[in-house]
């Protein structure tokens, strides 16, 4: 099969590697979709600790079951199924809560195993057993079930968040994530919903999430303009959808009363210190969460979500490419032209 190889970091290569078989309890599929996603732009730059090279990345992943190991009940040959990539092992102290996201032995595809930059793809045990293989609905073509995976990780952080009804919303950042935070906020009830970004481009390309307020940081004063919106109290939830010391000092100082933040990007993990007035939580009895990825019930969530058009994947989609041309998506990502950029092995 054809495969886009990771050599080490910064070297890519399209080349033919051998069919992976399944083994006792696995699944392979026939990779239709992969999105690309910010984390495989870093991976290709600078590795990561859990990749050891060559190896396989991308993790957004949807295709047709080719080959079934022995012993695997539930699926079948031409099956159109999403991957969600974090495999819990169903057996730790956190899986035995149904906190599968912070697994102990969590393992992930595009990290430990091979991922969806090939044409085929193996699907490990523990993935199958665990929930992570997910039957995608009959509506929704195979590009589209590839977005449940980033969708998954926004449900997750807006359970932690606790965004309900009634409630005013400052998204920071107006990439993917950022827009499906505003599409999923509105789903929960939010009352007003402030998107806030410093690239006028970008914030243009997110028009399509109907957000009450478009805020470019870089023009106008973010913390002003939210005082403004919300009679004086600052926002009942923040969320930080960018990797940013910046946004996160930011966001402290537009969280009301009781309000909650997440730190849903990450920063760099030489520079991972922020500065902010702690007194802001301790008077303000407010709270800072952070989240980064999802449980498998949660893919299942966003199949739901995608499926009944609550969000509509297609505004999400900008660009389609062959196996070939993957370094072009990947720099595209980088250069964050469009949203989701979809390789089609
Ligand atoms: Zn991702
Ligand atoms: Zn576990």
């Amino acid at each position: 099969m054809k495969a886009a190889v990771l050599e080490k970091k910064e070297i890519l290569q399209i080349k033919e590697i051998p069919n992976p078989t399944p083994q006792e309890g696995e699944i392979v599929i026939e990779v239709k979709s992969c999105a690309i996603c910010g984390t495989d732009v870093k991976v290709f730059h600078h590795g990561h600790k859990h990749i050891r090279f060559p190896r396989v990345t991308g993790h957004e992943v949807s295709g047709v079951i080719v080959a079934l190991g022995k012993n695997v009940t539930g699926y079948k040959e031409g099956g159109r199924v999403a991957v969600a990539p974090a495999i819990p092992c169903g057996k730790c102290y956190y899986c035995r809560r149904g906190i599968e996201a912070m697994c102990d032995n969590l393992t992930a595809i595009g990290y430990h195993y091979d991922g969806g930059f090939a044409q085929l793809m193996r699907v490990p045990v523990d993935a199958v057993n665990n929930g992570c293989v997910n039957s995608i609905p009959e509506n929704l073509s195979f590009e589209e079930a590839s977005l449940a995976e980033p969708l998954a990780c926004v449900i997750n952080g807006q359970e932690l968040s606790k965004i309900k009804f009634g409630d005013v919303v400052v998204v920071i950042g107006a990439g993917p994530i950022g827009c499906f935070h505003v599409e999923l906020a509105r789903i929960k009830g939010a009352r007003k919903v402030i998107l806030t970004e410093i690239s006028s481009e970008r914030l243009n390309k997110a028009k399509f999430t109907d957000t009450d307020v478009y805020l470019n940081s870089a023009e106008e004063n973010l913390q002003k303009r939210v005082f403004e919106e919300t009679e004086g109290r600052g926002a009942d939830k923040v969320i930080v959808a960018v990797g940013s010391a910046k946004a996160q000092e930011d966001s402290l100082k537009i969280i009301a009363k009781r309000g909650i933040i997440n730190f849903f990007g990450g920063l760099p993990k030489d520079k991972p210190t922020i500065n902010f007035d702690s007194n802001v939580l301790h008077y303000g009895e407010s709270y800072a969460v952070g989240t980064h990825g999802s449980a498998p019930r949660h893919n299942q969530l966003a199949l739901e979500i995608l499926a009944n058009k609550k969000i509509d994947a297609e505004n999400y989609i900008t660009e389609k490419f062959p196996l070939t041309e993957i370094e072009k998506g990947l720099k595209m990502a980088e250069e964050k032209k469009g949203l989701k950029i979809i390789i089609q092995p």
